[in-house]
Formats: C-alpha cells, sequence, structure tokens
C-alpha cells in the first residue's frame, strides 16, 4: 500500500524552529502552563493578526467556552451559531447552560447567512429575548461575509464571537480573520493550518476579555498567598512547551498558506473541465488561507460524494463530508434553527452534495496528480 495521504496534518518547519522553542523550554526548565514561550506566543501571535491582546488556551473549544462568558453568556440565554461547522463551536454554548440557536450558510460564502441570521433576530425581538452573543464561523479557511452581520449585531446591541478556528492568517476586507468581531478564536488542533498538537488563543482588543479569560483558565486564583477563589475556575491554559510548538509554526504560516492556495488552484484547474464538479467560492471580499480545498457535486451528477471518498480511500488517500450541519445532529436537533431558504437549506445542501479533498501542505505534486486522475476516472 503506497504512504497514506491525509486530509490536513501536522507540517513542522523544515528549519526545526519548533523544536529549537520546545529545547529552550526543557532547557530553562519551563515545562509547566505559563513560561516565556506562552507570553511570547501570545504576543507574536497578536502582532501577526494586528490585535492588542491574546490568551493562549489549552484549546480552541476552550477559548470559545471562556469567550462566550466573557461576553455574559449564561444559564438560560440564547446563542445564535452557525450551523455548518464543527460542534465545538456550539457544545460551548451547552456548556454553559445556554440554548443554541442555529443559522443557515449563505451559498457563496458557505458561512452564516445575513438573511438568516436576519430572520433569527426579527423572531427573537418578537420573544422578548434577544441571543447574548452571535457565534460566526469562518469555515475552510474563509471568512464570513462579516459586514452586513455587523451591522444587524450593531443594531440589536449583540456582540459577535468570531470562531476564526479554521481561518488563522485569512483576511476579510483587509482585516485579519479573529480581529473583527469583539472575541476571536484560532485552534492549534493537529489538522488545523498550523497546529501544537492541541491548543488555542483567544483574541480581542478588549483587554477586559482576555484578562477575564486567562485568569478563569488559571482556576480564577486571585492575588493572595494562600489559594483564594471568588469564582469558578477552569484549567485551561496552554503549557509552555506546547507554546514553543506555536512560536515556531508561526514563522511558517505564511509559507502554508501559499503551499495550500497552490493546492486548490491545482484542483480548480484540474477539474475545470468536468461540469459535475464545482470548488468551493472563493468571494473576493478578502483572502481564504484555504485550509481545505472543498468540492461540490452538481445535483444530477452521476457520481456522488460517497463514490469520489470510496476510490481514494482504495487508494489509502483520506477524503470527508462536508460538516454535517448542528441542526441536523441528534444532539443539537431540539433547538431551532433559521434558513432563508424555500427549499433545501444551503448548508445540508453542501453536507448531501460535498467532498473535503486532500489539503495536506507536505502533499507533493505528483501525489496531488493521483487524486486528481482518480477522480477523473470516475466521470
Ligand atoms: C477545530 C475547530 C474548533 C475547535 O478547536 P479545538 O482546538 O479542536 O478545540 C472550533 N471551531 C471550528 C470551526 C473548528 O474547526
Amino acid at each position: 500500500m503506497s504512504e497514506r495521504i491525509y486530509l490536513a496534518s501536522p507540517h513542522m518547519s523544515e528549519q526545526g524552529y519548533e523544536q529549537q522553542y520546545v529545547k529552550e523550554a526543557f532547557e530553562t526548565n519551563w515545562v509547566a502552563p505559563l513560561g516565556p514561550n506562552v507570553t511570547n506566543f501570545e504576543q507574536e501571535l497578536a502582532d501577526y493578526v494586528g490585535v492588542q491582546w491574546a490568551s493562549a488556551l489549552s484549546s480552541g473549544t476552550a477559548a470559545i467556552h471562556l469567550g462566550l462568558k466573557a461576553l455574559g453568556v449564561k444559564k438560560g440565554d440564547v446563542v445564535f451559531c452557525s450551523t455548518l461547522t464543527f460542534s465545538a463551536s456550539c457544545n460551548p454554548i451547552l456548556y454553559l447552560g445556554a440554548t443554541p440557536v442555529f443559522i443557515d450558510s449563505d451559498a457563496k460564502t458557505w458561512n452564516m447567512c445575513p438573511k438568516a441570521l436576519k430572520l433569527a433576530f426579527e423572531e427573537s425581538e418578537k420573544n422578548n429575548q434577544l441571543p447574548k452573543a452571535v457565534v460566526v464561523v469562518n469555515l475552510y479557511g474563509q471568512s464570513a461575509d462579516l459586514d452586513p452581520i455587523l451591522e444587524l449585531c450593531q443594531k440589536y446591541g449583540v456582540p459577535i464571537l468570531e470562531d476564526a478556528a479554521e481561518s488563522l492568517g485569512a483576511t476579510y476586507k483587509g482585516r485579519m480573520s479573529g480581529t473583527i468581531g469583539d472575541i476571536g478564536i484560532y485552534s492549534f488542533n493537529g489538522n488545523k493550518i498550523i497546529t501544537t498538537s492541541g491548543g488555542g488563543m483567544l483574541v480581542s482588543n478588549n483587554e477586559a476579555y482576555t484578562k477575564k479569560a486567562t485568569f478563569w483558565a488559571t482556576q480564577s486564583r486571585e492575588n493572595e498567598r494562600h489559594y483564594e477563589h471568588q469564582e469558578l475556575g477552569y484549567n485551561y491554559r496552554m503549557s509552555n512547551v506546547v507554546a514553543g510548538i506555536g512560536r515556531g509554526q508561526l514563522k511558517v504560516l505564511n509559507d502554508r498558506i501559499q503551499k495550500k492556495k497552490e493546492i486548490y488552484e491545482i484542483y480548480q484547474e484540474s477539474f475545470k473541465d468536468i461540469e459535475e464538479i464545482e470548488m468551493m467560492n472563493i468571494c473576493d471580499f478578502g483572502k481564504s488561507n484555504y485550509w481545505l480545498s472543498v468540492m461540490t457535486l452538481k445535483e444530477d451528477s452521476k457520481v456522488k460524494p460517497l463514490d469520489i471518498m470510496l476510490a481514494l480511500e482504495q487508494e489509502n488517500i483520506e477524503s470527508r463530508p462536508v460538516w454535517k450541519p448542528m441542526h441536523l445532529q441528534p444532539v443539537f436537533k431540539q433547538y431551532p434553527f433559521f434558513t432563508a431558504s424555500k427549499e433545501t437549506p444551503v448548508s445540508e445542501d453542501f453536507f448531501y452534495r460535498g467532498v473535503c479533498l486532500p489539503s495536506d501542505t507536505k502533499m507533493t505534486k505528483e501525489q496531488q496528480q493521483k487524486i486528481i486522475s482518480r477522480i477523473k476516472e470516475l466521470f
């Protein structure tokens, strides 16, 4: 069997930057959930995206949890969230005892549909329960069309948590993804564009939010000689070893984006003559980081997503369906869902017709050609 080709796997720098920072952590015995790598990783990431404050945490999910808590989400509150996403975007809503309300996607951006959001706001205004926050996800590396979303949220006075777990380094109208909402979060899980093996970051231009997140993440320890706790705490801080990996990875983030873009463009060029295949639309309001190259098959295509996934699996090549929308998940299906579509909701349509293609930055041109040939053979 030939070597497995992955959707997206960890890709450490050829220069060994990560090991250098990790080595420093060992040599100085900063093998702890604090230390210079944590402080520097926060500063370096904040500088990269152009935001004032950052808090390094144990995961993107932890960042969403503390981000929503910082925005005041409590038991009994309502939080709006994009439906087409990974469950980590909305699990924390339930950790806090709040109710998620799912919002459909827009067909152009794949992300939160402003029209569906408007419907949800109007309904919640009628019911006298406006949401405490809106979680806007930037899917597969592309920003949501944030201006109309911001306008609606400002009208109703509701803050935005930008889930930029998949879109670090992408932009929207010249601004970095994750820095446009009141709070932004990134993930450094193993499959993300850069990884620390596992980790996350909460960013904001409001220092109160990141300070609170760091405080809660370190068990809400008050500044006393003894252990004093006035609030419930969490053990959510990033370790200094892990942060060293992050500092090294940050140095190659632009290279990774460049490579991901090339991968997308090769697929796009190779499939342009196959009428049944459409690559995910990339909007001109910003730059994607092309985290995953995603295709959809036209509804009347004889070749179905499963045919492609099975054909690739036979060659030891990983591919996957598009995220199954949250409003279709058994664990969340009791919660409200809003769509502006008269027919099949956009998110469901993408789930039924989509395939995430291998987008691993370690993939060679030859490996990508093999994937393309195998898919073309099916048509
Ligand atoms: C990966 C991911 C997360 C969660 O990040 P973790 O670091 O794995 O906890 C949240 N939201 C989205 C959209 C993701 O893709």
